[in-house]
């Protein structure tokens, strides 16, 4: 099968050429005619499997015809976090090249009136996130009355999210007649529930990630002490020592423990930026940016990177903190080892994290084998006891305040409603160069995630990975020595 059988136009398929791309991945080939042919699509596949393009390719031909109104998009496209809406615009750069398209982002974080000038300029594509878009819609800048065609993008995580009562508000505000393309990883009840009100005799299409992405990841986890300092040692060790490390995302749970992993590997003389939900948008772009070029090896994340951001060739991915969730540490470890690269994870376990490693082995159906080298006894260096004294502090000083005062773990993936930029929290660069503004009179929405919601009830087995490479022996030979040391077993 090749793209010129499945019905693009002749500048799509210039404009695929010119990419290299010769082959449609299976999704784009189930997909696209049925795009085109101008069905609702229920397409089932996750990130990594081409399914940007299995609607951006088919969209890019359906809008050859016809022009863009002042505030009334044509088509519609929600993503659930800015960087995937980035994400999605930079494909319709891609493919778009021969085309005269207006794309409009619109996203939390930065300004409303430039996006309100692009809206009244007319726009063919509009791509975003459910709570900016509803900040335009309620203020009069925009009308969806004119979207033909609406493209729901990772659903599952929309309900992750606490974005679906946003997404059945949006899908009221658009014409009944609409073309629907709705994408999910899985199929929970819930999502279930929106499929069946909001599109009309959807054509399904299921495609599952290619098993090659779990089996060239090699899994490794390190005991710790259970002090952040502690695991802080351990982890400059392992950056120190790992052999091939060419990049590495390291993630942590709490945005809190971002900045500060962040500051103290700058310390340290790493090369290194930071990703975190309340860093404004120009911050992260940069990061990602700087990331992706190579220019900082190094980048420490929370969870807002580990799914769908298309960062290709991550050499190794290190755990700070096991995450609490399984799945995410599915997502997590499948930013390495892409597209049939080697690649290795390694997770430092504190003793507390024992519990979550457990639940991970018992989902990726495996154990994770564990590397042997005092790292429970590792002392902290001066400097960096000094840097351990503040949180340690803060931690004393939040244990006299409500729970609610403290900081919250990071939602996951949550995009802040937010109609003004925050400062970042992680770059002081970035907090110089965004001056602070009042915040609008309007009461704020009630948006709360779900994210407290228990993850394995709103999930069903086919996010499950497949194990076929279970009794194959890993590759270890790009390792550094010391992590193939044998394993002690533990004492009776
Ligand atoms: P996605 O699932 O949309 O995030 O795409 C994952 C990666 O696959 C991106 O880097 C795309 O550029 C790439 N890709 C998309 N379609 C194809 C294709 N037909 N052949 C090879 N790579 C592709």
């Amino acid at each position: 099968m090749s793209f010129s059988n499945l019905g693009l136009s002749d500048k799509v398929l210039a404009a695929v050429a010119a990419t290299g791309y010769t082959t449609p991945t299976p999704i784009q080939e189930q997909a696209i005619p049925h795009v085109l042919s101008r069905r609702d699509v229920l397409g089932i596949a996750q990130t990594g499997t081409g399914k940007t393009a299995a609607f951006v390719l088919p969209m890019l031909t359906i809008l050859e015809k016809g022009r863009a109104r002042a505030r009334m998009p044509r088509t519609l496209i929600l993503e659930p976090t800015r960087e995937l809406a980035a994400q999605v615009k930079e494909n319709f750069d891609r493919y778009g090249v021969g085309q005269k398209l207006n794309v409009a982002l619109l996203i939390g974080g930065v300004s409303f009136g430039d996006q309100d000038a692009k809206l009244t300029r007319g726009v063919d594509v509009l791509i975003a996130t459910p709570g900016r878009l509803l900040d335009h819609t309620e203020r009069g800048g925009l009308l969806l009355t004119g979207v033909e065609l609406l493209v729901i993008d990772e659903a599952d995580r929309m309900l992750d999210m606490g974005f679906i009562p946003d997404i059945e508000r949006i899908c009221k505000l658009v014409p009944f007649t609409r073309q629907t393309l709705f994408f999910t990883a899985t199929m929970p009840p819930e999502i279930r529930r929106i499929t069946d009100a909001f599109l009309h005799n959807p054509q399904k299409v299921e495609v599952s990630k290619p098993a090659t992405t779990a089996i060239t990841v090699t899994q490794l986890q390190v005991p710790s002490g259970r002090e952040a300092h502690q695991k802080r040692d351990v982890l400059r060790r392992l950056l120190r020592e790992a052999k091939d490390l060419k990049n590495a995302i390291i993630f942590c749970n709490r945005k809190r423990d971002v900045a500060i992993v962040h500051k103290s590997l700058q310390k340290h003389g790493f090369s290194v930026g930071a990703l975190h939900g309340d860093m404004d948008q120009s911050a992260r772009t940069a990061a990602l940016d700087q990331f992706r070029k190579g220019e900082l090896p190094l980048l420490v994340a929370s969870d807002v990177a580990a799914r769908g951001l298309d960062i290709p060739e991550v050499s190794h991915v290190f755990n700070f903190d096991v995450p609490h969730h399984s799945d995410d540490y599915v997502h997590r470890i499948g930013r390495t080892g892409r597209a049939g690269r080697t690649g290795t994870a390694i997770s430092i376990v504190a003793p507390a994290d024992q519990k979550s490693v457990t639940a991970i082995e018992k989902l990726i159906g495996q154990s994770i084998p564990t590397i042997e080298g005092n790292y429970e006894v590792a002392e902290s260096s001066p400097e960096d006891e000094q840097h351990e004294r503040r949180p340690r502090d803060a931690s004393r000083r939040s244990r006299g305040k409500t729970p609610r005062e403290r900081e919250p773990r990071e939602p996951r993936e949550r995009e802040p409603r937010e109609r003004e930029p925050r400062p970042a929290a992680a770059s002081p660069r970035a907090a110089q160069s965004e001056p602070s503004r009042s915040a609008p009179s309007r009461p704020a929405r009630s948006d709360q995630p779900r994210h407290e919601q228990p993850r394995h009830e709103q999930r069903n087995e086919s996010r499950r990975p497949r194990r076929d490479h279970d009794n194959e022996p890993a590759d270890h030979s790009h390792l550094p020595a010391f992590l193939l040391r044998p394993v002690r077993a533990p004492l009776p």
